[in-house]
């Protein structure tokens, strides 16, 4: 991104010293007497609390999560939002542009993606992708009730009747979530649904747990008076791996008619992928996992991950706008509509009724880089995983997750921006995140695999340099080492 050249602040902290957050969090005030006044609290703001906030975005080498960080462009934008300060959520036209501004927001994402927007009719601006993932699955709710009871000649549908007397009237008395290696939002969607967490069940394969078996999710499918959401990981947040490749989504998409399923993609940061050159041997497994994502009925994403925007921004893309809006619609406040348009009221289509201009740095971002920079911006990303992971593979020390049988194919042509992996050294795998992230140069998140601790980088920030940051991890990866090896 041409961004990065005007900026190299790759090397500001990755973390704020522990006596800066002791600090900070004893100087924190307590009561509301005596007011600080806007200057006081200015100073407040800047010498107590802002030095001890962490890099996530500010710093190439905060690799913990899947945070983002966000280019000047959009946190140009953002400023602009909060300084405008504008209420998107009725469309407007003859008073504001902002929702126009969202509508064009939501185009050119579907265009980077290679989304035909007038397929996919239902999209919003979300605060992130949990609550992209509740969207896609309250539309998918209302979807396969109704599509049970037309099945069974009767009308049911959980926006009017709620959803007990709804599945009652269509006869249905269970709700699932077929998926494998689901993010926990999935669940955590599940219960704010109604649906419950239970009702994620897991139809992975068991030599390859991040991918779905399409034969255990078609026997899951054939449950009587059960109707069925499934959720796709389009690369999944401990690994990086996708779920389908190009060939199970057509297949995807025949059960799901077949069985009146709801076909669900989690592509919090995966959808990004779909922008990478196709004619690059390099790229074709992570292109083949979000091949044919346009065969899904709704896509979860996040903007403020990959997308690089400040916090919080997801994408909720759904290819059935009447649906959408059968949830989603805000009813009886006639105060509250819309001139009719082309452009739906957000209001109606989405969680939430007031909202941020959150459309704003997407749209900058997507206007100030274009294809072009987000491509740069994504393979920057990608080569400095491949370069860690191909250090840990060279390494006796760490071992690259999940293992692969020897023979098969090049593990390295499988990483995206997550690289998975532990210390051999079962006392040293034990304390290992603790030690990378107490050297403070670089932050790592800690996770399980196979139910051992495991340790895994994100690379998300737009400022990632090879060239800057790779030398810097070795050297962190060394350090902590030191002693083990040739275990
Ligand atoms: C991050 C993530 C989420 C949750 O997104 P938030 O932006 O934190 O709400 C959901 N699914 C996947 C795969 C993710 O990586």
């Amino acid at each position: 991104m041409e961004a990065a050249d005007s900026t190299p602040p790759s090397d500001l902290p990755v973390l704020p010293s522990i006596s800066q957050l002791d600090l900070a969090r004893s100087s924190l005030r307590r009561e509301l007497v005596p007011a600080l006044g806007f200057a006081g609290t200015q100073q407040h703001l800047t010498h107590v609390i802002a030095p001890a906030l962490n890099g996530n975005s500010q710093s190439s080498r905060y690799y913990g999560f899947v945070t983002g960080g966000a280019t000047p462009a959009a946190v140009f934008a953002d400023k602009m939002v909060t300084d405008y300060d504008q209420n998107v959520q009725v469309h407007l036209p003859n008073e504001t542009v902002a929702t126009d501004v969202e509508a064009a927001a939501l185009d050119l994402v579907c265009q980077l993606v290679e989304l035909d927007p007038k397929e996919w009719t239902h999209r919003t601006f979300t605060t992130g992708a949990t609550s992209s993932n509740i969207n896609g699955l309250a539309c998918g709710r209302e979807y396969v009730i109704s599509t049970a009871a037309a099945r069974n000649n009767t009308k049911a549908d959980v926006s009017s009747l709620g959803l007990m007397a709804a599945m009652r009237v269509a006869g249905i008395d269970d709700i699932q979530i077929l998926t494998s290696a689901p993010h926990s939002s999935l669940r955590k969607a599940a219960s704010v649904l109604g649906l419950g967490h239970d009702s994620v069940k897991d139809v992975s394969d068991p030599t390859a747990p991040h991918r779905l078996d399409l034969e255990a999710l078609e026997n899951a499918l054939q449950s009587p008076r059960a109707a069925s959401i499934i959720a796709i990981s389009c690369s999944e947040v401990n690994s990086g791996l996708f779920a389908t490749t190009g060939k199970d989504m057509v297949q995807l998409r025949r059960l799901a008619d077949e069985y009146g399923a709801w076909l669900h993609v989690d592509a919090a940061f995966g959808l990004l992928a779909r922008i990478l050159p196709s004619d690059e041997p390099a790229y074709a497994q992570l292109k083949e996992g979000v091949e044919s994502l346009q065969l899904a009925d709704s896509i979860a994403a996040d903007a403020h991950k990959l997308f690089n925007v400040p916090y919080d921004c997801g994408i909720l893309l759904s290819r059935h706008l009447d649906v959408g809006t059968a949830v989603f619609q805000n009813p009886g406040a006639p105060y509250l509509n819309a001139a009719a348009g082309s452009v739906p009221s957000p209001l109606n289509i989405g969680i939430e009724n007031s909202r941020r201009f959150r459309a704003l740095p997407v749209y900058a971002n997507l206007v100030a880089y274009g294809r072009s920079g987000f491509v740069n911006m994504l393979e920057n990303q990608i080569a400095l995983a491949r370069g860690i992971a191909s250090y840990i593979q060279s390494s006796s020390v760490f071992k690259l997750l999940p293992e692969v049988e020897s023979g098969s194919m090049d593990p390295l042509s499988r990483v995206f921006i997550i690289v998975l992996f532990k210390a051999i050294n079962s006392e040293l795998n034990d304390t290992l995140v603790k030690k990378i992230n107490a050297t403070r140069k670089i932050y790592v998140s800690g996770t399980k695999h196979a139910g051992q601790p495991a340790c895994r980088f994100a690379i998300s920030n737009w400022q990632t340099s090879v060239e800057k940051d790779l030398a810097v991890i070795i050297d962190v990866l060394e350090t902590v080492s030191s002693g083990h090896n040739k275990q």
